[in-house]
């Protein structure tokens, strides 16, 4: 009998019997696994659907929710507010978002297509109350629809493609939109007569000459063979609490100790690669802290140990924590004056580094050498008094002079604070969510969606919030329709 591995697909020729015959067999039954089961179905595919846990949910579940939606003139919700968006500005900004990572390709199909994607996960039952609300959100503490959840704002992308919020999220109250959201998919996808099989962990694929037909998967303790006719799609998620993996691929994220996701072991990665698949951007992780809790330290001027500026703090919080985790010396100071600060969210796990009645009295606090900090802030509060920051582009209204004493230095330390973060990289897919090899041929019958792949979230630097189920909801519906014509 053939060794049963995730790096080598199990030789067809040597399965005795199979267990369980379909015709797309979906591994993960997250957003991007769900998305693809439901179109596969809707295709006239017999769907199985394999999940480890013992139900649905995986990160998505854990999630806000939000996905980043907009082109075509706009949503409802975007219009309601006075926001027209086209399709050429959404996709301008998908691409700038992407930065060196960027799939062109599926910026411009998803550009085209989301208002449409929009209309497809409400026609699922995903509700949306249809409001904007103004301001910086992590997540809406209410059951509003529209935020503004990227950088589209700020300098250089507000140059590259006219701003407007897209965050768009479930209607449900407060934070962790995730799991409502996924219960909706999980509701359609029952409908549409996807057979589920929980507690179900996919160990092998199964290859007949160069073709993908089936899967292994751990049912009771005991291997069982799926034969699946059209295709398997892996869903799996990213590889974030895979150290090995990490190590290999992913080292800067070492630097920091929070990995948000749901086991994200790279299961499905891992598999990809063995069957020939190639994985890209496997360098890449968003990060963030959760730094503009409250809302006013948004005003706020980040520093490194150095007192030198290195990012306009008016980006999205996730791309001004990406870049403070580039910067030397383990940590970053977020500097406030006395109308700015208040007490930090204890979760943040941020600490009082420095104070003074002047800046040169928090510069001494921390030890850092006279006239850098100090000097830093005085040409910053000079330019903001005249509207302007020279040197990275930060504006108004959140470019304001910090020059009302005491003055404080919160440290952002990356081992001690909190940086959640989770993996970006993954299987190179086509836009039809066909596994491909190195060559970029598509590995027959095998197809990937969402975080085991690389898509429109692909740089840590340029992440805004909802790209990732954006790409996971559209791209799993890509994968599942794909699979399903075999
Ligand atoms: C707290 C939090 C908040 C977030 N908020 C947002 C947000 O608002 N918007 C946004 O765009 N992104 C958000 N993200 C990121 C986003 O949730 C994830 O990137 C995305 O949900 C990944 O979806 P997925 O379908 O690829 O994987 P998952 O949702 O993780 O699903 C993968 C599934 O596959 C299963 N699985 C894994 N291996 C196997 C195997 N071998 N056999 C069988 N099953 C297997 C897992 O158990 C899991 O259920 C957030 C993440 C977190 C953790």
């Amino acid at each position: 009998m053939a060794e049963i591995s995730l790096h080598r697909p199990y030789p067809a020729g040597e399965v005795r019997a199979w267990d369980f015959e379909t015709e797309v067999a979906v591994i993960g039954f997250g957003a991007a696994g769900a998305c693809a089961a439901i179109e596969a179905a809707d295709a006239g595919a017999r769907v199985m659907l394999f999940e480890r846990n013992s139900g649905s949910g995986g990160a998505s579940g854990l999630s806000g929710g939000e996905i980043y939606i907009g082109g075509g003139g706009g949503t409802d919700a975007q219009r309601a507010a006075g926001f027209e968006d086209t399709t050429e500005d959404f996709t301008a900004y998908l691409k700038a978002a992407g930065g060196p990572c960027v799939d062109e390709a599926k910026c411009e199909l998803y550009g085209r297509e989301a208002l449409g994607h929009y209309a497809w996960l409400k026609a699922q039952g995903v509700p949306y109350r249809g409001n904007y609300l103004p301001g910086k959100h992590i997540e809406p503490a209410d059951d509003s629809t529209l935020i503004w959840s990227g950088s589209e704002a700020a300098a250089p992308f507000c140059t590259m493609a006219k701003p407007a919020p897209r965050g768009h999220v479930i209607q449900h109250m407060g934070w962790g939109g995730g799991r409502p959201l996924v219960d909706v998919l999980e509701a359609s996808a029952r409908a549409k007569g996807v057979e589920v099989m929980t507690d179900s962990r996919a160990l092998a694929l199964v290859q007949d000459g160069e073709r993908i037909v089936g899967v292994i998967v751990r049912i009771d303790n005991q291997p069982r063979f799926v034969r699946a006719a059209k295709g398997v799609v892996l869903a799996t998620g990213g590889f974030v609490f895979n150290e090995t993996m990490r190590r290999k691929y992913c080292p800067d994220s070492f630097r920091l100790n929070d990995p948000i996701g749901d086991k994200d072991d790279g299961a499905g990665i891992e598999l990809g690669l063995g069957a020939g698949g190639d994985a890209v951007h496997m360098e890449q992780f968003f990060t963030t802290c959760p730094w503009t809790m409250p809302e006013s330290h948004a005003y706020g001027v980040f520093v490194n140990t150095a007192g030198q500026r290195f990012i306009n703090e008016d980006c999205y919080h996730g791309r001004v924590s990406r870049c403070a985790v580039d910067q030397p010396g383990g940590k970053v100071y977020l500097l406030l004056d006395n109308a700015h600060f208040v007490q930090p969210m204890d979760f943040a796990r941020l600490s009082i580094a420095g104070t003074g009645d002047s800046w040169d009295e928090v510069e001494a606090e921390l030890e850092m050498p006279a006239g850098t900090l100090s000097a830093t802030m005085a040409v910053y509060n000079r330019e903001a008094r005249l509207g302007r920051d020279p040197l990275f582009g930060k504006r108004e209204p959140i470019l304001v002079p910090l020059d009302q004493g005491p003055f404080i230095a919160l440290e952002l330390n990356f081992a001690t604070s909190y940086f959640s973060f989770f993996t970006l990289g993954g299987l190179r897919t086509s836009i039809d969510g066909e596994v491909l090899d190195r060559g970029g041929a598509p590995i027959p019958g095998l197809y990937a969606a969402g975080r085991c792949t690389s898509g429109l979230p692909a740089w840590g630097h340029g992440y805004s919030s909802g790209l990732s189920l954006a790409d996971c909801t559209f791209f799993g519906r890509q994968a599942g329709r794909r699979a399903a014509r075999g």
